[in-house]
C-alpha cells in the first residue's frame, strides 16, 4: 500500500467515529479472523487487509494514539512521515495485540514470550527559539523513563530468590490442548505468558522487575530543523526488561514564534516599516539578520512591498550544505497623528506636486476613466 492511499481506520474496522472500545474490539476480531492469512494462505489481498486491519486496530485500540489520529489523522502518529517517522511501538505488526486477542483462537502461531519485553518507545517534547533551530544547539533534557529495578536487577525476584520455571507449561508461556479438530494453544494463566513463577516478589518493584525514574541527557539537535521534525536516539527508551532490548527515544521540535522573522522553507521573512519620506528620498536602513545588523540601502522612489534579498542570509539547510536567503519586506508606513505645522508642510506639498509623481495612481486613473467614458 503507497503512502497517502491510506484509508481511514474507522472505515478500515468498519466502525463510526464514536466506537467504543467494546466495538472496536469486536469489529477488528471479526475482520481479522476473515482475512486472517492461516485463512487465506497465498492469497496477497487477503495478507494485505489482514495488515491494515490490524494496523488500524493497533492505533485505535490505543486512547493515546487515538486521541492523536483524530485530531491530527495518519498524520499525528507520524508514521511513514520520512527518515525519522515514529513507528507503532516495538515489535512487528502480529506483536502484543495479535497475542491478546488471539492469544485463544489461533493456535501454533504465537511465538512463547521467552526473551523479555522490550522498552517502550518515548517521545519528548523539546521547544527551542528561531535561532537555536536556525543554528543547532546542543539541549540538556531531563528525560522520564521506565528502567530495571536497582533492587533485583530487572528479575522481579527478592534478591536471594529466582524465578522459577513455570511448571504448568514448563516455561513457553503457552498450554496447548486439542479442541475437535484444531490444536489450540492459550496464554498460560499460572505464569500469565512469562514462563516463570516468582515466589517471591522483590519488595522494591512488587515484582514487576521495573522502577520509574528520570535521566538527564543531551541531544544535539541539528542547524535547519523545523517544528514538527523527530530526532530519533535509538535505544534511549525506556529499558527492556527480563533481557528485552531497550526502546527508543524520539525527540519532537518546536520551535518559538520570533518576534521579527518568520521563516518560509530556508528562508527567513523580515517586515520592516520606513516612513514615506524615507521612502520618497531613499535612505539607508539597519536591518536585523540571524548574523547580526546589516545595513541596506533603499533608493529614492521605493515602493511599500519591495522585496530585497540578502543572499545566504537565511537558515541553514537541514543535514545538507549552503543557506536560504533573507528576504526583507518594506512597508512604507502613512504617517499618523500629524500636528499642525506638518499637516501644513503635507498641504502644501500636495498644491505643488504635480501628477508625474505619483505615476501609478495616474495611470489607474487613467484607466478607470476609460472604463465609464
Ligand atoms: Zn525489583
Ligand atoms: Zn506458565
Amino acid at each position: 500500500m503507497a503512502n497517502g492511499e491510506k484509508r481511514d481506520y474507522y472505515e478500515v474496522l468498519g466502525v463510526h467515529r464514536n466506537a467504543s472500545e467494546t466495538e472496536i474490539k469486536k469489529a477488528y476480531r471479526k475482520m481479522a479472523i476473515q482475512h486472517h492469512p492461516d485463512k487465506n494462505q497465498g492469497d496477497k489481498q487477503a495478507e494485505e487487509q489482514f495488515k491494515e486491519v490490524s494496523e488500524a486496530y493497533e492505533v485505535l485500540s490505543d486512547p493515546q494514539k487515538r486521541v492523536q489520529y483524530d485530531q491530527f489523522g495518519h498524520a499525528g502518529l507520524g508514521g511513514g512521515a520520512g527518515a525519522s517517522g515514529f513507528g507503532f511501538g516495538g515489535g512487528t505488526p502480529f506483536g502484543d495485540i495479535f497475542e491478546d486477542i488471539f492469544g485463544d483462537i489461533f493456535g501454533g502461531r504465537q511465538q512463547p514470550r521467552r526473551g523479555g519485553k522490550r522498552g517502550d518507545d518515548l517521545l519528548y517534547n523539546l521547544e527551542i527559539s528561531f535561532e537555536e533551530a536556525a543554528f543547532g544547539i546542543e539541549s540538556k533534557i531531563e528525560v522520564p523513563y521506565n528502567k530495571r529495578c536497582g533492587t533485583c536487577n530487572g528479575s522481579g525476584a527478592k534478591p536471594g530468590t529466582d524465578a522459577k520455571v513455570c511448571p504448568t507449561c514448563r516455561g513457553a508461556g503457552q498450554v496447548r490442548f486439542q479442541q475437535g479438530y484444531f490444536s489450540v494453544s492459550r496464554t498460560c494463566s499460572h505464569c500469565n505468558g512469562e514462563g516463570r513463577i516468582i515466589d517471591s516478589p522483590c519488595t522494591t518493584c512488587r515484582g514487576s522487575g521495573m522502577a520509574r525514574d528520570t535521566k538527564s541527557m543531551s541531544v544535539k539537535v541539528p542547524a535547519g530543523v523545523e517544528t514538527g521534525n523527530r530526532l530519533k536516539l535509538t535505544g534511549e527508551g525506556g529499558e527492556g526488561v527480563k533481557g528485552g532490548p531497550n526502546g527508543d527515544l524520539y525527540v519532537s521540535i518546536s520551535v518559538r514564534p520570533h518576534s521579527v522573522f518568520s521563516r518560509e522553507n530556508n528562508d527567513v521573512i523580515c517586515e520592516i516599516p520606513i516612513s514615506f519620506v524615507q521612502a520618497a528620498l531613499g535612505t539607508e536602513i539597519a536591518v536585523p539578520t540571524l548574523d547580526g545588523k546589516l545595513n541596506l540601502k533603499i533608493p529614492e522612489g521605493t515602493q511599500s512591498g519591495k522585496v530585497f534579498r540578502l543572499r545566504e542570509k537565511g537558515i541553514p539547510v537541514l543535514q545538507g550544505y549552503g543557506r536560504g536567503d533573507q528576504l526583507v519586506v518594506l512597508k512604507v508606513e502613512t504617517p499618523v497623528n500629524l500636528n499642525k505645522r506638518q499637516r501644513e508642510l503635507l498641504e502644501e506639498f500636495a498644491e505643488i506636486g504635480g501628477e508625474e509623481i505619483h505615476p501609478m495612481k495616474k495611470n489607474f486613473f487613467d484607466k478607470v476613466v476609460d472604463l465609464f467614458s
